[in-house]
């Protein structure tokens, strides 16, 4: 592939990126920082120039935390161990003291030959791609569930969270614990805690910010996306104020290029919950969706030491125009679900992907200016390929064997 070479300052990045993880913090879907940081890139998005800004608002799951504590028996001795509250978990009644059962990965197998009632799972794992851990364990009248997110193994809390699809199901109190605690927890034989959550869920109002280059033709065209909401405490600088400013400085870079073709340019609300915002904009019928010729998805980008991947849905010859990966998940999601080619430009540094995902590490320390705006020129360079020739440089079909790869994950992930 031979595309413009765009070069895009990295403090043109950096600057959005400061704002939304430093001045604004934490941006938990539904929150008044998540509004703050949509109401920020609106008005960035009319500073360029960009035409049609809009938000566009949905609702979303709020939720806060005013207690979370766990408590362990080992030997004689009741000690405090590190956890969180899952997203959305309901409220313990006070103090909730209960057998602790380690269930592994919780497969059916495992689950059903166990009596769980009124009993604390420790799971090695989360709830896994579909809905039926979830079913199961309420169906066993659990006390409450423990799950580890074993893709990274640090001592700190990783936030644990459900899809959107998948809320309604957690009807029991969840925690999370880091792996090292899971460890010690079983090595050491524990078989009681005392766990206690106090919650607050609420139905809220999430947003989507959207802006366009326009073309001169109407139909077709590119969109660049990021989102503007983070995991709850966690500044969310790379994942994925990131995103946004690599977005927000290619709209700049771009604003004076003649276009054939429009770019649209969308910040989604709550990602954080399986891309609830990235749904709700295919499903507006105004967006016109499935008239984009290639979505292209910056998100968990710009780590220091790492390995840039891009994983590419599409046609064969979208994969040879655009670089050769396998699937993945984001909000590009909704997109290739409707058939719309994308590429999700990620950079991973480890196996289970970046050690300070979700986690008070996702600071703008994590973030290399530089390779940020080497990712904004690449993403930059693509957009001006498909919207300055007229002929699509891939063919927009996807294959059989890619659309059914799509409909698997949609199964999994979006049946409840
Ligand atoms: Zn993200």
């Amino acid at each position: 592939m031979s595309h413009v070479h765009f070069s895009i300052d990295p403090e043109a990045i950096m600057k959005h990126v400061r704002y939304l993880a430093e001045d604004i913090g934490p941006r938990l879907a539904g929150s008044e920082n998540e509004q703050k940081g949509a109401d920020y890139i609106e008005a960035q998005m009319k500073a360029i120039g960009l035409q049609n800004v809009e938000q566009q608002h949905f609702n979303c799951r709020w939720y806060d935390v005013n207690t979370a504590r766990m408590d362990a028996k080992f030997g004689e001795e009741w000690q405090s161990v590190t956890m969180d509250a899952v997203a959305h978990s309901p409220s313990t009644d006070g103090v909730l003291e209960a057998e602790l059962v380690y269930v592994e990965t919780a497969k059916p197998e495992i689950l059903e030959r166990l009596d769980l009632k009124g009993k604390v799972a420790l799971v090695h794992g989360t709830y896994g791609a579909n809905s039926s851990q979830l079913k199961m364990l309420a169906e066993k009248e659990i006390a409450a569930v423990i799950w580890t997110d074993v893709r990274y193994t640090p001592p700190w809390n990783l936030l644990v969270g459900l899809p959107f699809t998948f809320q309604h199901l957690l009807t029991f109190p969840a925690a999370s614990v880091p792996h090292p605690v899971e460890w010690e927890l079983v090595r050491q034989g524990v078989d009681r805690v005392r766990l206690e959550l106090d919650t607050v869920v609420e139905t809220r109002t999430s947003q989507n910010v959207v802006g366009e280059l326009p073309g001169k033709n109407s139909h077709g065209g590119v969109l660049i996306s990021g989102h503007h909401d983070s995991v709850r405490g966690c500044s969310g600088a790379e994942d994925n104020a990131a995103g946004v400013g690599v977005a927000l400085a290619i709209a700049d870079a771009m604003k004076d290029v003649d276009l054939e073709k429009g770019i649209k340019f969308v910040s989604f609300g709550t990602e954080e919950q399986l891309s609830q915002g990235s749904f709700a904009f295919v499903d507006e019928e105004k967006n016109n969706a499935t008239d984009t010729e290639l979505v292209l998805n910056v998100d968990g980008q710009g780590c220091w030491a790492g390995e840039n991947e891009i994983f590419v849905t599409g046609s064969a010859e979208l994969h040879e125009y655009m670089y050769d990966e396998p699937d993945g998940f984001s909000d590009h999601f909704p997109f290739i679900a409707k058939g719309v080619p994308a590429g999700w430009f990620h950079r991973r540094n480890c196996a289970g992907g970046r050690w300070f995902h979700h986690s008070i590490h996702d600071n703008v320390d994590a973030l290399s200016p530089q390779v940020l705006a080497s990712c904004a020129g690449l993403v930059a360079g693509i957009a001006h390929d498909v919207c300055t020739n007229g002929e699509l440089p891939f063919e927009r079909e996807f294959s059989d064997e890619t659309r059914a790869a799509v409909k698997a994950v949609a199964d999994g992930w979006l049946k409840p």
